[in-house]
């Protein structure tokens, strides 16, 4: 906007008194998030400022110096329940400064840093709490759960991880529909699904309303044991009229359409706006994790494609599908080198149809149901090793002197299928001659089948296929 001149320089008049009265920043307001690990308190400012970050103890007090700074005569009141603050209060130190205090209820190590303005917020300062006492409880009750074991055989764990939160909103539809909400809640209802089929268990990589970075949620992922990695978000446009659902991999190259570099560069943005991307995190192995990481990529994300594209098509008996493959784009979620890893966009929730859906429970319940079971199709074919499943298609063997004939014969019955289709395959093979525009993935969905199987019943060595090449195409399954 163009101000005409004279009020420009009364403007500029005006701020040049008050600047050299006072040129202080204001704290807007105050909220807290609380994580499992620690309690975030996030300090709303009107411009960036200085400041100190100490503890006090006996009693055990944080003290936060603020400079040029002032408060607004009353802050709403926090609730700080289940975390290790029990109160907040402050006072004007000098003419330019405030210091708050956060009385404790025991020792913490507090980390701070500020914040950038972004779409959703303006200057922040944020204070995380690690209460020294919990450190370690984290992983010793990850540890109990990927210890679960069904029939002696362990569990196919599968970390499904609720995009955003806390902080970060995610996308934001009509009526103030927030991404962050409506992925936890299908998150939740998918844990349901999963954890009430035998031989599975998922984990969550965040339970309520609190910002986890990318890294750390493939950390988490990976203490987990995690042997599939679902990430669930809900897309956003600048035009209403994008929608569909959409199931994306890892790409290494970046990603594979203009769509997919927008929302690669919009989902890491995530990152800065958690503050983690702008902190160190004492990890200075970053270089040669991400080498590691490349070289054992390849296994990873042929799995991911093939769970993909299972997916994908049990999201389209539900939704209507953004694009009829599995997308690739470089989403910081997906880069475990060691677990199959899918980002499942459930929904445009800037498209009013696509909101007014994901707004409900009962889409949410029928969106969970497809994912679970486009898990199902792929584990129940690609059962790990060690797995109850691996057991269960491997005919459930059992030690060969203790079976009697009658339970014997039942057993063989059950594993008749599995033997008899590699025996018998040739009767049920079909065969395909490539098209133009097919690729091994796209052959694969068109008969129902994994790029594994194709691969493995023509010897391919590679996914690379030619136009008038005659492919066999095993049975479809069901
Ligand atoms: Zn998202």
């Amino acid at each position: 906007m163009l101000l005409p001149g004279r009020i420009l320089i009364t403007l500029c008049l005006m701020s040049l008194v008050c600047s050299t009265a006072f040129s202080a920043e204001q704290v807007k307001s105050i909220r807290v998030w609380k994580a499992p690990e620690y309690t975030r308190i996030v300090f709303d400012l009107t411009g960036a400022i200085d400041h100190q970050v100490f503890m006090l103890n006996k009693p055990e007090r944080l003290v936060l110096d603020l400079s040029n700074t002032v408060t607004p005569k009353s802050l709403s009141k926090l609730d700080f329940s289940g975390s290790p603050v029990s109160g907040i209060r402050h006072a004007r130190r000098s003419k330019t400064d405030v210091r708050f205090v956060l009385d404790l209820k025991e020792a913490v190590k507090p980390k701070s840093f500020l914040l950038k303005p972004n779409d959703h917020y303006g200057n922040r300062l944020v204070v995380d709490v690690y209460p020294l006492s919990k450190q370690g409880q984290q992983s010793e009750s990850i540890q109990s759960a990927k210890t679960v074991v069904a029939n002696g055989k362990r569990n196919v764990i599968i970390s499904i991880d609720a995009g955003h939160g806390g902080e970060d909103p995610g996308a934001i539809g009509p009526g103030r529909l927030m991404e962050k909400n409506v992925v936890l809640s299908i998150a939740r209802e998918l844990k349901r699904e999963i954890d009430a089929m035998k031989g599975y268990r998922a984990e969550l990589t965040r339970s309520g309303d609190y910002y986890v970075s990318l890294r750390g949620r493939t950390r988490l992922a990976r203490k987990q044991k995690a042997d599939l990695f679902v990430s669930i978000h809900a897309d956003a446009f600048h035009k209403k009229s994008a929608r569909g659902a959409s199931v994306w991999a890892l790409s290494e190259r970046g990603a594979t359409s203009e769509m997919g570099r927008w929302l690669a560069q919009k989902e890491n943005d995530a990152d800065l706006i958690g503050g983690v991307g702008n902190v160190s995190l004492g990890d200075k192995s970053d270089v040669l994790k991400e080498v590691l990481l490349d070289l054992s990529m390849t296994s990873s994300l042929k799995s991911s494609l093939d769970v993909g594209s299972l997916v994908l098509s049990e999201m389209g008996q539900v939704a209507r599908l953004h694009k009829k493959h599995v997308e690739q784009a470089g989403f910081v979620v997906l880069k475990s080198p060691d677990i199959p890893s899918i980002l499942v966009e459930t929904g445009f929730i800037s498209n009013p149809t696509e909101a007014k859906n994901l707004g409900s429970h009962n889409y949410r319940k029928k969106i969970a149901k497809r994912l679970a079971h486009g898990i199902k199709r792929y584990f129940q074919d690609k059962p790990p090793v060690g797995t109850y499943l691996a057991w269960v298609k491997a005919g459930r063997p059992t030690a060969p002197k203790v079976v009697p004939t009658r339970v014997h014969r039942v057993e063989s019955a059950s594993s008749t299928p599995k033997v008899a289709s590699s025996v018998s395959s040739s009767k049920s093979v079909t065969k395909y001659k490539v098209q133009h525009g097919d690729s091994l993935s796209r052959v694969a969905r068109k008969f129902s089948v994994t790029v594994n199987d194709l691969k493995e019943i023509n010897g391919l060595k590679s996914s690379i296929i030619h136009v008038g090449q005659t492919l066999k195409v095993p049975a479809k399954r069901s």
